[in-house]
C-alpha cells in the first residue's frame, strides 16, 4: 500500500508497524495490544526563575511494560509533544527488543528550548521535572529508568539521580535510576560514545554481509567510502569520527543547523566539532564549500547517508532526489513512511533506527548492571587473566631464546596480549557482539521470505516476534 500523503512521525512509526505485523501470524488481539502506548503522564510545572513564574510542560510515556523497568531517554526540545514523546516510546520497545536489553519502551520529554536558558535555571528546571515524575514512579531503578536524548546529557542525568537518591534515601540502587551519568558519578565508560559507536559497529556488520552490501550497490568495505552527515550532536559526531579515523571512510558533508559544509576531499571531523563549539555554528569554516541551505547536501552525491539530527528530514518531498544508496538513521524517524516507500523503489538501502541507533540503550543496559552490582566491570578478572597471560609469555620467551634465528615473538605481541581488558574495552566488546547479533537476525529474516522487502520490515517482523512472545508466554 503506497502512502499518499505525508505521515507524522507517530504515522509513520503506526504505518510501519501495520506494515510489518500484516506479515505476521499474531494471536488474536496481540497486535492491537502491542501497537497502543499504554500511558503517557503530562505534567505541567511552575519554577520561579528570573523574577516571574514560568510554566513547563513535560511528558514521560510508557509504551510497553512486557519487560520491566521500561527505558527511553528524556528530550529537550521546543518540539516535543505527546505524539513525539509516544512515536519514540514505541521505537523504544522495539529497540530493546531487537538488541535483547531487558526492558519495555518508554520517553519523555520537556517543551523547552536549552539554549535560551543558563546552567543554574536548566539545573532547578530539570529536578523540579525530576521530582514530578519520581514522586509518580516514572523515575525508579525497577520500574522506569529515563536517559539522555536530543539536548541532554550527562549533567541533566547527573541532577536527575541526584534528585531520587534525596527523595529515596534509603534505596541501595539509586543510582541506577537513571543512565548516562558521568563515569565519576555511577555512570560507565563509552556511553556518551556508545550510540556513535553502534552506528559504526552496524555499518562494519553490514560490510560483512557481501549480499547486503550488493543489494545497495555497493561494494567492498568502509575505506574510502563518501559519507554525508547529519547533525554533528553527539551521535552524528562519534559515528562520523571513528568512521573516518578508524575505518577510512571520507566524510564529504556534514549538515548543521545554520548550512552545511561539503569538500568532496574529505571534512576534518575534529576541526569541524572545534569550529561549531567555538562560533556555534559551521559558517565561516574554511576548507570547505558553504551552503546555506544544509537540506540540499542532503541530496548530494556519496555512498553513505547519516542523518544523526531530527525526525522527518527525509520525506516525500525530496526522497526522490535523494542520491545515496545506502541510509543509516542514526537519529529516531528521519525517514518518514512515504519516503521510505519511494526510496525502496530506487533501490536504496536503508538501516532503520531501531537497530542502528541502538548502541546507546545497549550501554546504558550494561550501566544499569552495573549500578545494580555495584562493581565496576572486570574489577575482579582483570588483573588475575593478565597473571595467567603472562605465564604463556614467559613459556613462549624461552621458546624464542632456544629457537634463536628460527622464530621470534612478533613485536607488539607482548604488550598487547599481556593487557587486561579494562571498563571501556569490555564495554565496547559488548556493544559490538549485540550489533552483530542484531545485525545477523535482521538480516537473516530480510532474506528467509520473499514479502519482506527489507531491513526495516526485518526488523519490526523480529522485535515484535519478541515482544509477542513475552505477552504470550504471561498469557496475557
Ligand atoms: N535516548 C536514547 C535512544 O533513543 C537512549 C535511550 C536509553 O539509553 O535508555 O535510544
Amino acid at each position: 500500500m503506497a502512502v499518499i500523503k505525508e505521515p507524522s512521525f507517530r504515522e509513520s512509526v503506526d504505518i510501519m508497524f501495520n506494515q510489518a505485523v500484516a506479515l505476521m501470524d499474531l494471536p488474536p488481539g496481540i497486535e492491537e495490544k502491542i501497537r497502543v502506548c499504554n500511558s503517557t503522564y503530562t505534567v505541567r510545572f511552575g519554577v520561579r526563575l528570573r523574577g516571574q513564574m514560568h510554566t513547563f510542560t513535560g511528558y514521560r510515556s510508557v509504551h510497553s511494560e512486557h519487560m520491566e523497568p521500561v527505558k527511553g531517554g528524556i528530550r529537550y526540545a521546543l518540539a516535543v509533544d505527546q505524539d513525539e514523546v509516544e512515536a519514540l516510546a514505541a521505537l523504544m520497545t522495539f529497540k530493546c527488543a531487537l538488541v535483547e536489553a531487558p526492558f519495555g519502551g518508554s520517553k519523555g520529554g520537556l517543551c523547552i528550548d536549552p539554549r535560551q536558558w543558563e546552567e543554574h535555571e536548566l539545573e532547578q528546571i530539570t529536578r523540579r521535572f525530576a521530582f514530578e515524575l519520581v514522586k509518580r514512579d516514572l523515575i525508579n531503578p525497577s520500574q522506569n529508568v529515563p536517559a539522555p536524548d536530543m539536548g541532554t546529557g550527562e549533567r541533566e542525568m547527573a541532577w536527575i539521580a541526584d534528585t531520587y537518591r534525596r527523595m529515596n534515601t534509603t534505596d541501595i540502587n539509586g543510582n541506577a535510576c537513571v543512565t548516562g551519568k558521568p563515569a565519576h558519578a555511577g555512570g560507565i565508560q563509552g556511553r556518551v560514545e556508545a550510540t556513535g559507536r553502534g552506528v559504526q559497529y552496524a555499518l562494519r556488520e553490514f560490510f560483512r554481509h557481501p549480499e547486503d552490501v550488493k543489494a545497495a550497490n555497493l561494494s567492498g568495505t568502509l575505506d574510502g567510502k563518501r559519507v554525508i552527515v547529519q547533525g554533528l550532536g553527539n551521535v552524528g559526531y562519534h559515528a562520523a569520527k571513528f568512521l573516518q579515523e578508524e575505518d577510512g571512510s571520507r566524510i564529504i558533508g556534514i549538515i548543521e543547523r545554520d548550512g552545511a559544509l561539503y569538500n568532496p576531499d574529505g571534512l576534518n571531523v575534529e576541526k569541524v566539532r572545534e569550529w561549531i563549539v567555538k562560533h556555534g555554528g559551521v559558517s565561516g569554516y574554511p576548507d570547505a564549500t558553504h551552503h546555506a541551505e544544509g537540506g540540499a547536501v542532503l541530496e548530494e552525491e556519496c555512498d553513505i547517508l547519516i542523518p544523526a539530527a531530527l525526525e522527518g528530514v527525509i520525506n516525500m518531498g525530496n526522497a526522490e532526489r535523494i542520491k545515496a544508496p545506502l541510509i543509516i538513521e542514526a537519529a529516531n524517524g528521519p525517514v518518514t513512511a512515504g519516503a521510505d516507500d519511494i526510496l525502496r523503489k530506487k533501490g536504496t538501502v536503508i538501516i532503520p533506527d531501531m537497530y542502528a541507533n541502538a548502541g546507546g540503550v545497549t550501554v546504558s543496559y550494561f550501566e544499569w548492571v552495573k549500578n545494580l552490582s555495584h562493581i565496576r566491570f572486570g574489577r575482579m578478572q582483570r588483573r588475575q587473566e593478565e597473571a595467567r597471560h603472562e605465564l604463556i609469555v614467559k613459556e613462549l620467551e624461552r621458546l624464542d631464546d632456544f629457537l634463536g634465528d628460527k622464530w621470534s615473538m612478533t613485536p607488539d605481541f607482548k604488550a598487547q596480549y599481556l593487557r587486561g581488558a579494562g571498563e571501556l574495552e569490555l564495554v565496547r566488546s559488548g556493544l559490538d557482539d549485540t550489533m552483530r547479533t542484531a545485525y545477523q537476525a535482521i538480516s537473516s529474516m530480510w532474506h528467509s521470505r520473499d514479502d519482506v522487502r527489507d531491513l526495516r520490515t526485518a526488523a519490526y517482523l523480529v522485535a515484535i516476534g519478541r515482544v509477542a512472545g513475552s505477552y504470550t508466554a504471561k498469557g496475557l
